[in-house]
């Protein structure tokens, strides 16, 4: 710390990957942003709002052995977050406005970063009652999902998407037509072939999001399509997109690196849902995520413990962890071995989730003075080899053990808090010679 008492000044630190600044914090706000002088100390760290998770699975309550609200959050924090959604399949469910209530109340107490509360679409997730969405969203919940099952019932979606239009949210659906999927493990084609599991196909996703689209359409409320996993997917987003239906979209950072070339070992590790697709479907992906027609990057946080993971494939659960892999992830997706496009990965990590939850007054803020200081650094030169048995989360099964990746979060902070700050690299950048 440096500066007069009660300030911080990070030097030297590149604003969206721009030229070296020194951004001076007071309190909870960014005071000034001023072209550095001394570009040496904040060693070129890039500077980006914090991001903002549309979907992590923080698995408190039920659930604790693989994920608490504190060690989730802890991950979050790790990995440059500031907020996260967390989604509604705990046990008990959030289906109540009483448990939208407890998850806040736990998060208050526990929490590394802010979270919002996800209220199930049905009661239970059992798909036949429609959960009391308009008093959830009165207790505090941002968005209504079924997530780990599909809202099958075309009708029962028409009243929740009714109900988000009443309440100012969102339906986020994980798009799955339980017919077309029944007991699917992997990609259908070539990964099915290769390890001789059951086929989980394209057409299984595609075509709940058109039929949900039009859904949204007619009815005017907002729905949000979670984990796109295919190219067909894409061009129906497009398609709802260019008739003006209220219809985000997201990806996870494992659907834009990863293809099922990698689950022909059958390592669970890599059984995901929906699961890693194909080389084309990975640029149809990042080529959305380039031109708008999928709005974010969502992680799909999933942790499980070593017990239920380290299984035979079809007895293991579904799922990856995600949030403290995402943003390296991402930008190399987005960047193919350079620098990405900064601007872009702020955008579509911390801006455009932020704005779909309706957390655009605190959260993807522009980083300039008199904004909340609410904002995450990373290392643009680690080279940081990820090792499953250093994660903060409480599970360790991330498909990126051994990978080896450009950036890292190197600290985060929220309102001038510091909720992460790895190997003290935050206190190294606000070093200086006027230091206090
Ligand atoms: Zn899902």
């Amino acid at each position: 710390m440096n500066g007069p008492a009660g300030t911080t000044v990070l030097r030297g630190v590149r604003p969206l990957g721009g030229a070296p600044q020194d951004v001076t914090v007071r309190g909870s706000r960014i005071t000034a942003v001023t072209p550095s002088v001394t570009t040496a100390d904040g060693d070129g760290l890039i500077l980006l709002p914090a991001l903002v998770d549309l979907h992590t699975h923080l698995r408190e309550p039920g659930d604790t052995p693989s994920e608490t609200i504190a060690s989730g959050t802890r991950a979050a924090a790790h990995g440059g977050y500031s907020d996260v959604l967390a989604m509604a399949n705990c046990v008990p469910v959030t289906d109540t406005p009483e448990r939208v209530r407890h998850i806040i109340d736990r998060a208050a107490l526990t929490a590394s970063c802010r979270v919002h509360p996800v209220g199930a679409v049905t009661s239970g997730l059992a798909g036949r009652d429609l959960a009391p969405l308009d008093a959830m969203a009165a207790a505090g919940a941002v968005m209504f999902s079924d997530d780990g099952v599909c809202v099958d019932d075309p009708a029962l979606l028409v009243r929740a998407l009714e109900a988000a239009r009443r309440t100012g949210t969102l339906v986020a659906q994980h798009a799955q037509c339980p017919r077309l999927v029944a007991g699917g493990q992997v990609n259908a084609g070539a990964a099915a072939r290769a390890t001789g599991l059951p086929p989980w196909p394209a057409t299984g996703e595609e075509s709940i999001v058109a039929r949900d689209v039009v859904l949204a359409g007619a009815t005017g409320g907002r729905l949000h399509i979670c984990h796109v996993s295919t190219a067909g997917t894409v061009e129906i987003v497009r398609w709802a997109k260019s008739r003006g239906w209220p219809v985000t979209a997201e990806v996870t950072p494992h659907h834009l690196l990863l293809t099922d070339a990698m689950t022909h070992d059958a390592d669970p590790l890599h059984k995901v849902n929906p699961p890693l697709r194909t080389a084309e479907d990975v640029t149809a992906l990042r080529a959305a995520l380039r031109d708008g027609t999928i709005d974010a990057v969502a992680t799909d946080h999933a942790p499980h413990t070593a017990s239920s993971k380290d299984n035979h494939w079809c007895e293991a659960p579904f799922g990856m962890l995600g949030l403290e892999t995402a943003l390296p992830v991402v930008a190399e997706a987005l960047g193919a071995g350079a620098e990405p496009d900064w601007a872009l990965v702020a955008t579509v990590m911390s801006t455009r989730p932020a704005a779909v939850a309706g957390l655009s007054a605190v959260a993807g803020r522009p980083l300039r003075a008199g904004e909340p200081a609410t904002f995450t650094l990373v290392d643009p030169r680690a080279n940081w080899r990820v090792d499953r048995t250093r994660s903060v989360s409480a599970s360790d099964n991330t498909p990126f053990h051994g990978m080896t990746f450009r950036h890292r979060v190197v600290a985060t902070m929220v309102e001038g808090r510091v909720t992460a700050d790895i190997d003290g690299r935050l206190a190294t950048s606000t070093g200086g010679p006027d230091g206090a």
